[in-house]
Parts: C-alpha cells; structure tokens; sequence
C-alpha cells in the first residue's frame, strides 16, 4: 500500500487526543500540563508512566517505555504502522492522502472499503429495523427475555433481518451498490434458479467486527425454531474469515489490555452478557475451538487467556490445538470448568455473576483441567475403568515435562485411582507423548494402547472417517457411499452424525451422549494429524466394502441363498484385484 503523505501523518498525530487513546489502558491523572499513570508496559504500584498531551508523548521511569502516539497504538492495539494511523486517521476524522500508488492496489483497497461501507449501513438498517419494526416484537422480546438490556444490545449493533428475500438487495443496489459487492460481502446469494436474494432473512443479526471495529460479517440467529441452521454465519470470504476474528474484540480490546486477561466464551450472546455485567474483557470465538489465528490476536493484548467454554463440548481436541499454540507465544492458557450444560448467559441471567467471577479465578492450567476431566468422566469403581483412565491420563502428565505441579498431579491420580503414586509415575515414564488416537493411512501403525483395542475394522472406519473430516469436500462421498453395514456397532453413531456435520463436527454434539462425543472428538484430533489422500480413502473404503462383501456372502450362505453367494463372492473378487494394485502403489 502507498504510504501516506508526511503532511497526513502530521495532520493525524495533531488531531488525536492521546489521553483519550491511552486511557483504556490506565487511569491518567493531571499534574501540571503533564497526566500520569500506572505503566501499562510494566507491573507497578506508583505511577511512573508520563504522557504529555501536548506533544502527544508517553515516556515511563520505571521501563522506560516510550513513543508517540502512534507507537502506543502499535504496541497496546497489535497494529502495524500504517494501520495505526489509518486508525486514529478514522477515529479523528482526518482524511488521508497517499503519495500516489500503484493502480492495483489502489483498486483493491477502494474494493475493500466499498464492502466495509455496505456492512457497515447494513448493519445500522438490521439495528433499525429491530428498535423500530413492529415485526420485530418477537426479536426484542427473545433479547430481552434472555436478560439482554437496550443499552448493551445498541452497543453491539444488534440488529434483526427482516423477512422479505430481496430488502438489503434492492435497499443497497438503489444506493449504488453492485450485486458483485453483495455477493463478496457474503449478504446476498444466488438462486437456484438464477437469480439473488438476501442470505439473512427473519433472523437477529450480531455485527462481527474486527479490532478497529469495521464490521466483516454477520452472525445471525434463527428466529423460529424450526428455522434451520439456528445461527447463520456469513460465508467466508474477501473480508471475512472466521478463523481470524474474535466476536467482540473492538470493543474488548481496551479491556483486555487493562485487565491483562482475556476471557474467551462460545457465543454472541454470552459476550452481550458479560460486558452487560461488567466482564468487558470478554470475546468469542466463532466456532467450538480457539485458532492460532485468535490466540495470536490475543497475545499481542494480554498474557493470560481463560477459556470459559463448555468443558464437554470444547473437547480434548480445541484444548490440545489451543495449548500447542499458546505454548508457543508464551501464553498463559487457562481453563475455568464451565458447569455442565450451562453457558455464561444463562448464569448471569440466574444473577450468579459471583460464581462466574469465581470459575474464573479458579480457572486452571490445561494438563490439570484434562486430567481433572477425565478423572472426573472415568468409572472409577471398576478395576478396567481405572486402567482405562490411567491409559488416558499418562501421556498427558507425560507430556507436561518436569514442571512444578506435576508430581501434585501425580499423586491426585493416585490417590483417585486408589493406588501408589509410584505406579502413576511408572506409566507417565512409559506412556507415548501425545500418541495419535487414531491411526493413520493404511492401519494399525500408531494405533493406541487403550483398555480394548479396536478390531481391523474399527481401525479402518475410524481412519477414514478422520479423512473425510479433514477434506470434507471429497469425503462427503464416502460418507454418502458408506452405510451402516460398512462400519462397527461403535463407529455407526459416528458415521449418522457425520453425514450431518462433516463440515463442523463438533458443533451441537449432544453431550449427554459421551461415547458419540468422545469419539468424534478423537476423530476430529485424528483429523488434523492424518493427511486426507483421495487414494488412502478410496482404499480404506475399499477395506471397508470388502468386510461389507464378506459379512453378506456369510449371511447368504447361512441363508441357503447361493446364487446371491455366488455373485457377490465375484464383486468380492473383482474389489480384491483392486486393492492389491492400490497397495501395490501405495506401498
Ligand atoms: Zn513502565
């Protein structure tokens, strides 16, 4: 991008008030013409941190922290230069000039800043339409009934998309808009039959907003229930992408940096919740797992991130991703357990702010929250349960290295487990770090060691199935083309759910059935470790088809059916043939 004349960056450091973009991160208090705070670059007690409106300085005598204006912006806000003066550019008002720029470019970010400007007046007509529509009774009654008041609910721009197929169409088309425009910024779609209506119909609308508070999309929420999905997201696309955007964070990211915490939750409304009630450190995520992307958006506001998910439902898998990341950007991760089936807006709404605030402070690290986890799921009455949570908590206390709290740990197990503590440590020694769960390609190479093993055919299912959730849009045909009679009794459950929500497997498991959830979540974390080959599928599904072949060729035999017997022993033959050239490759 062109840089910006000096006469601009000159122009915008004059008009922005450095008290005002300082102040969210500490209390500034005047002395002489000088204001002074606590540091926020530094731990301290007494104020040692200087900001000079003037000439729109800070400079702190404890750590001799400094810059202008624009530095504060690019430390504090995670903004790279030209972004920070784009930044205050917008909050101040000043119009921007570039020395003259490469046409392309130039282009693409007029592009971008037309789409902004159409999310953005969408965005206000969805408020409207919801203050001011009689039709919209039945959205203000749901918000408020969920303990959402006016105040916080303007704050974020919640809005609602009225009924009709074609209103934010033709309203954005007669002020100039292309139906090209709609279509990038992920608010219109194209029919069947040719064609464009609205994405967003009869549904409450929660603006997604990134750092500097341009909206990117839309998360919507269904109105009726039989309305399906139940929230509707806009599509990914030039401006938005969901791994990349916490919900709330424009607003958050002042409290974040000043309370030095984040608290990440699951869903739109339990961040209007927390901010109602005072929690503005409070994001969300966009889907049941924290990405990279995210904890990196995080780490350049704060050091310690609490995830107050559904202990259940987040699942080994997003915690695992999560603590690789954090492990790497030097964040604290910490878990607070979530009572089951209850998300931080139903808490606050049942007035127990003081409970949340202490799940909270209570919030521990990961391994801890997963061994808890498990000892806590485990059947520890019989000897085979114990074994198999030993076998599932080892090689995460393997994992944790010699840290301070492990042996704590340790001897926790031993103790729930009714045994010696000498034992636990005996398996951690010897447990696999981390082990896939499921294996990979062609079979039992790193299969686990859990209580039961799986039989050739639940290998196989489980491999494949983890494939097709890592590339959803060629697995989608295996999981039309698999049936019931292809898969073990225990992979079945997997396989119905899956034909549903290949695309997002975790999403809405129901949490009181364990086995199907723990079992998804093990395919999910398979998934991301098994490269999804079109080639390790079709065998897989072959391996598949031909236990398929041989469970029916037995059944006709017993049947006394044998011309059935004898045609399928032929199929059976052919897919033989098959599979010994496809391994022939493989191999
Ligand atoms: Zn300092």
């Amino acid at each position: 991008m062109a840089r910006f004349t000096d006469e601009t960056k000159e122009r915008v450091k004059q008009a922005a008030d450095i008290a005002e973009v300082v102040s969210p991160y500490t209390e500034l208090v005047r002395r002489g013409k000088d204001l002074w705070g606590l540091c926020p670059f530094h731990e301290e007690r007494t104020p040692s941190f200087k900001v000079n409106p003037q000439d729109k300085l800070y400079f702190c005598f404890g750590c001799q922290a400094s810059g202008d204006v624009f530095s504060f912006v690019e430390e504090k806000e995670g903004l790279s230069f030209p972004e920070a003066v784009e930044m205050l550019a917008e909050r101040y008002g000043v119009e921007i000039e570039r020395e003259s720029e490469d046409p392309r470019a130039e282009e693409a970010r007029r592009r971008k800043a037309r789409l902004w400007e159409l999310l953005e007046r969408t965005a206000k007509y969805y408020e409207r339409y919801l203050w001011e529509a009689p039709k919209a009774e039945k959205a203000r009654a749901y918000l408020l009934g969920r303990g959402l008041g006016e105040e916080v609910l303007r704050r974020f721009g919640v809005g609602m998309a009225p009924s009709p197929w074609d209103q934010v169409l033709t309203g954005s088309q007669r002020a100039g808009f292309k139906v090209d425009e709609l279509l990038a910024a992920g608010l219109a779609q194209k029919g069947r039959q040719g064609g464009h209506y609205d994405r967003f119909r009869s549904r409450i609308t929660f603006p997604i907003r990134d750092q500097r508070g341009r909206v990117l999309g839309f998360g919507a929420r269904a109105l009726r229930a039989e309305s399906k999905p139940k929230y509707l997201n806009s599509p990914e696309g030039e401006l938005y992408r969901k791994s990349n955007t916490l919900y709330g964070i424009d607003r958050a990211r002042g409290p974040i940096a000043k309370t030095r915490r984040a608290i990440v939750v699951e869903g739109y409304t339990d961040v209007l919740a927390l901010h109602q009630a005072g929690v503005e450190e409070a994001v969300a995520i966009m889907g049941t797992a924290i990405t990279p992307e995210q904890l990196t958006m995080l780490a350049g506001l704060t050091d310690v991130v609490v995830l107050a998910l559904d202990a259940d439902r987040a699942g080994a898998d997003a915690m695992i991703r999560a603590q690789r990341v954090a492990g790497g950007k030097g964040l604290d991760l910490r878990v607070a357990a979530m009572p089951e089936g209850e998300d931080p807006a139903d808490m606050l709404q049942a007035d127990r702010l003081g409970r949340f605030h202490e799940l909270v402070e209570g919030a521990i690290d990961l391994p801890s929250f997963r061994v808890r986890t498990a000892l806590g799921r485990g059947d520890l009455g019989s000897v085979a349960g114990r074994e198999r949570t030993l076998a599932e908590v080892a090689p995460v206390l393997a994992a944790m290295g010699e840290v301070v709290g492990r042996d704590e740990l340790i001897r926790e197990v031993a103790d729930r487990l009714d045994t010696d503590p000498s034992l636990v440590s005996e398996r951690v020694r010897s447990a696999p770090k981390e082990s896939p769960p499921a294996p990979g390609g062609n079979g039992a190479k790193g299969a686990p060691a859990p209580a039961a093993p799986l039989t050739p055919r639940e290998t196989r299912e489980r491999a494949l199935l983890a494939m097709c959730i890592a590339d959803p849009k060629t697995g989608r045909s295996f999981i039309d083309r698999l049936s019931d009679e292809h898969v073990s009794e225990s992979g079945a459950p997997a396989l119905r759910w899956l034909r549903e929500h290949l695309d997002d497997p975790m999403a809405g498991l129901p949490r009181e059935d364990e086995e199907l959830t723990a079992l998804i979540t093990e395919l999910v974390m398979s998934s991301e470790r098994v490269p999804a080959l079109e080639g390790a599928m079709q065998l897989n599904f072959d391996l598949l088809e031909q236990q398929r072949l041989e469970d029916s060729i037995s059944a006709a035999q017993e049947a006394g059916d044998y011309e059935a017997g004898a045609r399928l022993s032929r199929e059976r033959a052919q897919l033989t043939d098959r599979i010994a050239y496809a391994e022939t490759l493989g191999a």
